[in-house]
């Protein structure tokens, strides 16, 4: 039996992989992009560069967007809405919850379905077991396209909400780059201190995979409203932090992120909540004027 024909609009890395994904499992794919130059490789194993995005859209039922943004899907889009009638757009840029909302109902006004989608992995994972993408949407058509968009990754359907997978995939993502540029903060108070990012990367890693613990311990108390200070209090959270902002000054590093860091903390501190613990932030947090 022949393969679905897929058509892939954006080839940044993530978009090559995916379309080097659908190849390698055999399926025709027709591919668009801004820059065209970046269709090559995929042409040369077999892939078919559209001349326009209606001409991309016209190949088949199913096209994949892999955009910076949803702006680039209307830059892209709106020019070639009379080639979306009957279409299933699956948008796996990245954007905020009311944007996919948004584009669900801008893609149901030009008679196109739009299953959101947030991709749960690099361009390296693409086509691996242990990733995943999170989509929400119409749950019909996104059973409909379940297995052809397993070829990519796992699928982990969400709900009818467009919403819903931006959201997931902005929670993970909030929580990636803050991470991110905290490991490599303490890499740049490292490298000034003569300790190279491979010698303190087994004492960074040891870290973070013990906060899934500690995760699990916040979790239980912010669910069950629980803030005392009998762990750990806010007083001794903002000397901390500032110790940790004070060491990077001190080495001569931007220490810009612990001082965000100290700031939500003497927030609290000044409410009146020296004495509670961390999880008393998640008020202030929640609540930016207060
Ligand atoms: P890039 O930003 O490298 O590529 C995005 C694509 O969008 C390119 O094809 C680019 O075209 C196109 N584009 C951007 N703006 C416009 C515009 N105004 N008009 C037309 N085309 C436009 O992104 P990636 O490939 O890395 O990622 C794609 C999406 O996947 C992003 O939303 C990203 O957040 C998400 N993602 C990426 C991951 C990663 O590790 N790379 C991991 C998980 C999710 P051109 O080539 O002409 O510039």
């Amino acid at each position: 039996m022949s393969e679905q024909p897929i058509t892939i609009i954006g080839l940044g890395p993530m978009g090559r992989a995916m379309a080097g994904a659908f190849l390698a499992k055999g399926h025709p794919v027709t591919v668009w992009n801004r820059t065209a130059s970046r269709a090559d490789d995929l042409v040369a194993r077999g892939a078919v560069l559209a001349a326009t995005p209606a001409g991309a859209l016209s190949a088949g039922e199913l096209a994949i967007l892999s955009l910076t943004d949803y702006d680039a899907m209307y830059a892209i889009l709106e020019p070639a809405a009379a080639a979306l009638p009957g279409k299933t757009l699956v948008n796996l840029g990245s954007d905020t919850p009311d944007k996919a909302r948004a584009a669900a109902a801008w893609a149901a006004g030009h008679g196109a379905h739009h299953l959101t989608g947030g991709v749960q992995a690099s361009p390296e994972g693409i086509g691996r077991p242990e990733s995943f993408t999170y989509y929400s949407g119409p749950k019909d058509v996104f059973e409909a396209n379940r297995a052809v968009l397993e070829v990519l990754t796992r699928a982990d359907y969400r709900g009818e909400d467009p919403g819903l997978a931006a959201l997931y995939y902005q929670l993970q993502l909030g929580l990636f780059w803050t991470t991110s540029l905290a490991f490599l903060h303490a890499l740049a108070v490292a490298e000034k201190s003569g300790i190279s990012a491979g010698e303190i990367l087994p004492d960074l890693s040891g870290t973070v995979a013990g906060m899934t613990g500690i995760f699990g311990f916040y979790a239980s108390r912010v669910d069950a409203g629980q803030h005392t200070g009998d762990a750990d209090r806010l007083s001794m959270g903002a000397a901390s932090v500032d110790h940790v902002a004070r060491t990077a000054r001190d080495a001569g590093v931007d220490d810009s992120l612990p001082a965000a860091v100290l700031a939500v903390f003497e927030r609290g501190i000044a409410a009146g909540h020296a004495d509670d613990g961390f999880t008393r932030l998640i008020e202030h947090l929640a609540n930016p004027g207060v």
